[in-house]
């Protein structure tokens, strides 16, 4: 039952200076064909399958409509996993979302994209591991490149802007030039080359795919040469990991400020990775409506606003920028989900992320053979579900 309870508890933050949110994230099924080895799902996904039904997920987006919602995105997992995608995405755009689709690619049949496209769908982001079929097959452990590529022609064939995200790490970052020259024949709109973020299934393989500073370096030329040369073409988003640098990155804008992700279970989240914080009871749209989830709950309150903070973030002039960075790194790196995020040179912790990139810069381009890699499968969720209770897990 709702109360104002987290109002009432939470003396740092007056209920009045929250703005609503601005972005439902429906992540519709953990379920999923690819074995991703950076994989943005929890550890521990195989033992949550639990999903909300189709009338539950449409109560959720008509209430974050009313809330003030504007963008819908359906995620995963594999969003078309649900035979009812087609559903909602029409219950999204009847309501007035801008609607996105992030997808694999895997089960966008001509007959689906075609439901979609009448459904009112406004937007597919499709992603690819790599440039070529061989890494790209291997960081997802299936076969689907050549799949990729004819889902690549039906999105323009539909006539979507094409949006492609190819997530980067150590084993492609040397290709970004053929990545960017694919994404140029395809006649992608949109690029966007996303640095691996090291939490859960990312940070379990961190020892593999963290990069040394020549690849990024190597990678941000081929960026720019691109950029100055046909920049007009094709829009490219590239930024350097956070591990290099000496501030953190202002996470989701600051927590629970313009994001509201729901898991496939119901589970109300401010930020995808929020699960592996542990000691916050994450309120569930079974249970409380999301005008009590967004406003009131312990666990959207927890860190918003500045009261929450330690030094050095508490007395910091920048603490209205970045917000002291990122609660799920901070966790991972310190110990301490109200640390400053040790990315921070300001922070006591910042030498063990500087220990973390030398030790990458001594190894070789691609490892083979210092540490396996552990691809996303419901085995290897089942194996590490403990792991997911702390959020911290040493990967080197
Ligand atoms: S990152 Fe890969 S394995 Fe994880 S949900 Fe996306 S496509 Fe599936
Ligand atoms: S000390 Fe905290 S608020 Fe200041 S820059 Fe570093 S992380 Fe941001």
């Amino acid at each position: 039952m709702d109360t104002l309870k987290g109002a009432k508890m939470n003396a740092n933050y007056a209920p009045q200076s929250i703005t609503p949110p601005l972005w439902l994230l429906a992540e519709l099924t953990y379920k999923c064909p690819l074995h991703c080895v950076f994989c943005y799902n929890p550890l521990n996904y195989a033992q949550n399958s639990h999903e909300l039904t189709t009338a539950q997920w449409v109560d959720v987006m008509q209430q974050a409509r009313k809330l003030g919602a504007a963008q819908l995105g359906f995620s995963g997992g594999e969003p078309l996993q649900r035979p009812d995608l087609e559903e909602l995405v029409e219950e999204g755009s009847r309501l007035g979302y801008y609607t996105n689709l992030i997808t694999s690619g895997v089960g966008l049949t001509e007959p689906r994209i075609a439901r979609m496209k009448e459904a009112g769908l406004d937007h597919i982001q499709l992603s690819f591991q790599d440039s070529t079929k061989e890494m790209n097959d291997f960081l997802s452990s299936t076969k689907t490149f050549d799949l990729k590529m004819r889902v690549a022609k039906l999105i323009k064939q539909y006539d979507y802007p094409m949006v492609l995200n190819v997530v980067l790490h150590r084993h492609n970052l040397d290709h970004v030039g053929r990545i960017i020259q694919m994404a140029d024949d395809m006649g992608v709109e949109y690029l966007e080359l996303a640095n691996t973020q090291y939490y859960g299934w990312g940070l379990v393989n961190r020892a593999q795919l963290l990069p040394d500073r020549e690849q990024l370096v190597r990678a941000e030329a081929v960026v720019n040469d691109y950029r100055e040369k046909f920049g007009h073409k094709m829009r490219i988003f590239f930024v350097v990991p956070d591990y290099f640098e000496t501030r953190p990155k202002a996470c989701m804008n600051g927590w629970a400020s313009v994001f509201l992700g729901i898991a496939p279970d119901g589970s109300a989240l401010p930020c995808h990775a929020a699960k592996t914080l542990p000691g916050i009871e994450f309120p569930n749209v079974t249970e409380h409506s999301l005008q009590h989830i967004w406003y009131d709950s312990d666990a959207f309150n927890k860190y918003r606003g500045d009261g929450w903070m330690k030094e050095p973030c508490r007395s910091c002039p920048e603490k209205d920028k970045d917000f002291g960075g990122c609660r799920c790194q901070a966790l991972a790196l310190t110990g301490d989900a109200s640390n400053a995020d040790p990315v921070c040179d300001k922070s006591p912790f910042h030498q063990t992320l500087q220990d973390i990139v030398a030790a990458a810069q001594s190894k070789p381009t691609v490892t083979s053979s210092d540490k396996p890699i552990v691809f996303r499968t419901d085995a290897n969720s089942r194996a590490l579900s403990g792991l997911a209770a702390t959020g911290q897990f040493d990967p080197e």
